[in-house]
């Protein structure tokens, strides 16, 4: 029998289903509540590879109740965004970063390989028929939400031999509603997101169903979202579902943006990758890629070199941290509005998205 798990879908081979009948498109609501009218899917089996890919109306799927994606997690979903530019252009924002994590975590979750460059161009086509539910906004956006999940209708535990790659849209705000103050995150070692040798690295939906027991617990204690911690010296892993940035005077007394490095337990945002290049282009002050502890920021703050922390991520770019509540006590962080540092970048990735700069960062639809 063949493994047809190296080839490939190709987007030649699309096949469009128009919906007789469309929604009406209702102003942004909440995110990932309100889906457009049609989706991408295309199906993979063992004997026979992938099958051509379909744009057809959104629907529900139907699968097998012994589906191994059901029962053991085999699944991983990519997250970016359309934005509709000043010049009424639809731009996505760096995909192929998308599309190759997005293949990393599939080699991960024993899914089969695709060519990332023919899913980009059945998305762009996704897009394309979907166009006017782009909004025509400079906050709001579509959101594109590929997910590839394990349709085997077997309870062994293995490799599977039938997968679904689909994808969907949705209306997407401003996720965070932003509000002055600044997030508030709650740190406690209990709860880990992530370990050495794990997924953590991999947008599997496995690791944010995890987090939800801890996400409540933080609610408990009057936070937004978990700070997480890892190992003895609790370090500054992530925040939520968003990276993080520590913007400070560092133990040297030198000005540092500073952010865990891709060690295996940090998810490679795209956010994440991008201030990184763009700070390091400006060459203004020290961009680092080191571990930060809760050790560290303490005495920190408690010494005033600390200028700004904030989260990173497709949802929101960047979300200024307000207070930490750590070993009981709440810690506050300064410049939890908006500092120079959070409102220059914001602006250079927004004038990026909605195309008021230029740069090979964009794939236009
Ligand atoms: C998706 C995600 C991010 C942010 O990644 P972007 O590509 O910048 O959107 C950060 N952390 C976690 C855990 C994530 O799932």
């Amino acid at each position: 029998m063949a493994d047809n798990s190296t080839q490939s879908f190709k987007a030649a081979d699309l096949v469009i289903q128009l919906s007789p009948s469309l929604k009406a498109k209702p102003n942004v609501v909440d995110f990932g509540t309100v889906f457009t009218d049609h989706m991408l899917t295309m199906e993979w089996s063992l004997t026979e590879g992938w099958q051509a890919p379909l744009i057809r109306p959104f629907g529900n799927l139907s699968l097998h109740p012994a589906c191994s994606s059901l029962h053991y997690g085999i699944q991983l979903f990519e997250g970016l965004k359309v934005y509709r530019g000043d010049d009424n252009r639809l731009r996505l924002f760096r995909p192929m970063l998308n599309m190759k994590r997005m293949a990393n975590s599939a080699r991960r979750a024993c899914l089969p390989a695709f060519d990332e460059s023919e899913l980009l161009e059945c998305i762009r086509r996704l897009v394309e028929v979907e166009q006017d539910w782009v909004p025509v906004s400079d906050s709001d956006s579509l959101y594109i939400r590929p997910t590839f999940i394990s349709t085997e209708a077997s309870l062994g535990v293995k490799k599977p031999s039938r997968a679904l790659l689909y994808v969907i849209l949705c209306q997407a705000g401003s996720y965070f509603s932003s509000e002055a103050g600044g997030l508030s995150l709650w740190a406690d070692p209990k709860y880990v997101r992530a370990w050495k040798g794990g997924t953590g690295d991999c947008k599997m939906g496995g690791n944010y169903g995890c987090s939800l027991f801890a996400q409540y617990e933080a609610v408990d204690y009057g936070c937004q979202q978990v700070l997480w911690l890892y190992g003895e010296d609790h370090q500054i892993t992530e925040a939520g579902t968003m990276n993080i940035f520590l913007h400070w005077i560092n133990e040297d007394g030198e000005e540092e943006l500073a952010t865990p490095p891709l060690d295996g337990i940090i998810l490679p945002g795209v956010t994440r990758q991008s201030i990184l290049e763009l700070t390091r282009e400006w060459g203004e002050f020290k961009v680092a890629e080191r571990y930060l502890t809760m050790g560290q920021l303490c005495l920190a703050l408690k010494q005033q070199r600390v200028k700004a922390m904030f989260g990173s991520g497709t949802a929101c770019m960047v979300c200024p941290v307000g207070t930490i509540v750590y070993q009981g006590k709440t810690l506050n962080l300064p410049q939890h509005n908006q500092s120079p540092l959070t409102s220059r970048i914001a602006k250079e990735l927004t004038d990026i998205q909605y195309g008021r700069s230029l740069t090979d960062w964009i794939f236009l639809v």
